[in-house]
């Protein structure tokens, strides 16, 4: 058996304003359907793509990292939130690469609409050396979220054409470079939604862990 520590890795990048179902099952998924040995989270400190999320750094990793707990396959990396400026995923990439070494597969795992806007991210050519590239299907994204490449920018398309794959063994295979599309369950959750749902007194249970609805209570977050 591989051990988790060379099997592998797949990462997580998001706001998490606040972290989901939606992203916990993007996460239990990905690593059962695809293999991985572990899923790392990766909170951004300053998204640089979106407006500023609505709580702050500090609270959202606090939040992821309670929603992990628990599971010996996922851990928190608060290297985003640490740093100064903007969180490029091409950054990130490139220390954990240097972490874990040249050989170890490590694999950037996105919703469809993230991967959508893969074109407007920063040096997002170079993520393909870094990593391979997971996709999973969201509800309202589609049809892009089951039937991509075929519907998708012209640009990203060519990038990705000759680096798709359906089978997971492809991945555990190579460090890096192939993008693989993944059915998981459809969750039309998003954090959007939570923070609408406490903002109007009304209930979040059963879409969040029950430990990230404790603390948005008890910090009186999103009110
Ligand atoms: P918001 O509603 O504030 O835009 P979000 O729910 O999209 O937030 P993010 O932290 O921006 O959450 O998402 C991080 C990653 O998780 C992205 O790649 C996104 O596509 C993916 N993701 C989030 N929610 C889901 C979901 N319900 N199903 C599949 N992928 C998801």
């Amino acid at each position: 058996m591989t051990s988790p520590d060379a099997g592998p890795l797949g990462l997580l990048g998001g706001t998490f304003d606040p972290i989901h179902l939606g992203h916990l099952r993007l996460a239990e998924e990905a690593r059962d359907a695809l293999g991985l040995a572990r899923v790392r989270f990766v909170p951004a400190g300053e998204p640089p793509h979106r407006t500023t999320p609505r709580c702050a750094a500090g609270h959202r990793l606090e939040m992821v990292r309670r929603a992990v707990a628990g599971n010996p396959a996922f851990e928190v990396d608060d290297g985003e939130v640490r740093a100064r400026g903007k969180s490029y995923t091409v950054l990130t990439l490139e220390r954990v690469r240097a972490e874990i070494g040249p050989d170890r597969p490590l694999v950037l795992l996105l919703g469809a609409d993230a991967f959508q806007g893969l074109p407007g991210w920063h040096r997002w050519t170079e993520l393909f050396d870094l990593a391979h590239i997971a996709v999973a299907n969201r509800p309202g994204t589609e049809p892009h979220g089951r039937r991509w490449p075929g519907v998708l920018d012209p640009v990203l398309e060519r990038a990705c054409q000759a680096r798709i794959r359906t089978d997971a063994a492809s991945l555990a295979g190579t460090a890096a470079g192939c993008v693989v599309p993944f059915d998981m369950t459809p969750l039309a959750i998003s954090a959007s939604l939570i923070r609408d749902l406490v903002a109007c007194q009304h209930s979040a249970r059963y879409l969040i862990p029950d430990s990230v609805l404790d603390y948005i209570g008890s910090n009186d977050l999103y009110r």
